[in-house]
């Protein structure tokens, strides 16, 4: 397995096809206070008909955002557009999409700290007073023309605020964070997955599988998935503690959720930095990962357990991260 398995895994369609992604925020599983603030958010535009105002959702990968979005659509009765901002290139593929918004519509952008700021720019005007200023043509004969846009609501997600501009940040309304969940939350949601994919579970083996699920839903329903798979290789009719076992000792994954990724990582710093402190970038080469995939996929978790620490020299493995790999300090 590798890091990309493990949260872009390519079982969102799959997910959709079986009816896991909650649609309401109803079936939406733990977060409660946020998910009362947009209930009364979604009610009062709802109640004005007006677009609700824009919202940004931000969180590690898997922890919900992308099912938020999609369930302020379905709340708000509208439809929902979706893109990312790595495929916007150029400000025509935004304008592209902006123009072809229906009144009220939701337009998700995924990973919104990517956009490149000439992108951005566009955003702004469209964010703030829909209308949308393109430049058309190049050279002294270029002009500059101004289209009213159908009010909208933009909901951004991002797995890091820190990237994102100030301006683009100060023009949603509503700001959502997404922590990781509880074991009870995600026991709840493997519940909820494994009577929506007919398989049985016991109780004692989804609260087994929900503590090593990182606090990510996706990676609780990514291992639950599996669990159905050992459970089926061997004739069983449900998914026992004993399948939990089976299924965490092949893919390599600890009680605390940890999987070789992980370990690798906090045994990179102890071996070759001495246990840090030690710089993003020389971590991301001894690893051969991508900088931002170790900040957004691997340190969260790691940080929330209290195995590692960033200072401002770098990363630090504490005693805690020692004690689990049952290496001394
Ligand atoms: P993100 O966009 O933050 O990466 P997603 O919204 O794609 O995460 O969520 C990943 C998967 O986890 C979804 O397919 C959904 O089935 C499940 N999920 C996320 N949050 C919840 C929740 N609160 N309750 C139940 N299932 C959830």
């Amino acid at each position: 397995m590798n890091t990309n398995d493990r949260f872009l895994d390519a079982n969102i369609p799959d997910d959709l096809a079986a009816g896991i992604r909650p649609k309401t925020l109803n079936d939406f599983i733990g977060h409660t206070a946020l998910k009362q603030n947009l209930s009364v958010f979604v009610s009062g535009a709802k109640a004005r008909a007006e677009a609700m105002d824009h919202v940004l959702l931000y969180g590690p990968p898997g922890l919900g955002k992308t099912t938020l979005a999609h369930i302020v659509a379905n709340e708000l009765g509208t439809n929902f557009r979706a893109t990312a901002a790595p495929m916007l290139t150029k400000q025509g593929d935004l304008a592209a999409i902006l123009t072809s918004l229906e009144p009220m519509d939701v337009l998700f952008i995924d990973e919104i700290h990517r956009l490149p700021t000439a992108i951005e720019e566009v955003l702004y005007s469209a964010m703030e007073d829909f209308k949308l200023d393109i430049m058309l043509g190049e050279g002294p004969s270029a002009k500059s023309v101004r289209i009213d846009l159908p009010p909208f609501t933009l909901v951004g997600a991002t797995t890091r605020t820190g990237l994102l501009s100030n301006p683009l940040r100060d023009r949603f309304g509503i700001d959502l964070r997404l922590t990781f969940y509880d074991i009870d939350d995600l026991a709840r949601i493997i519940m909820r997955s494994a009577s929506i994919l007919g398989t049985e579970i016991d109780a004692d083996a989804a609260r087994q599988l929900a503590a090593s699920a990182r606090g990510t839903p996706r990676i609780a329903n990514r291992l639950l998935k599996r669990a159905r798979d050992f459970a089926a290789a061997t004739g069983a009719d449900r998914i026992t503690a004993d399948t939990i076992k089976t299924t965490l000792f092949q893919l390599h994954v600890d009680g605390m959720g940890l999987d070789e990724i992980d370990r690798e990582y906090i045994n990179a710093i102890i071996r070759h930095y001495a246990g840090g402190p030690v710089g993003i970038d020389n971590l991301a080469a001894a690893l051969s990962e991508p900088a931002d995939t170790i900040e957004d996929v691997i340190e969260p978790y790691l940080m929330q357990l209290g195995f590692i620490q960033r200072t401002p020299r770098g990363r630090v493995v504490t005693d805690a991260g020692y004690k689990h790999l049952g290496l001394e300090k």
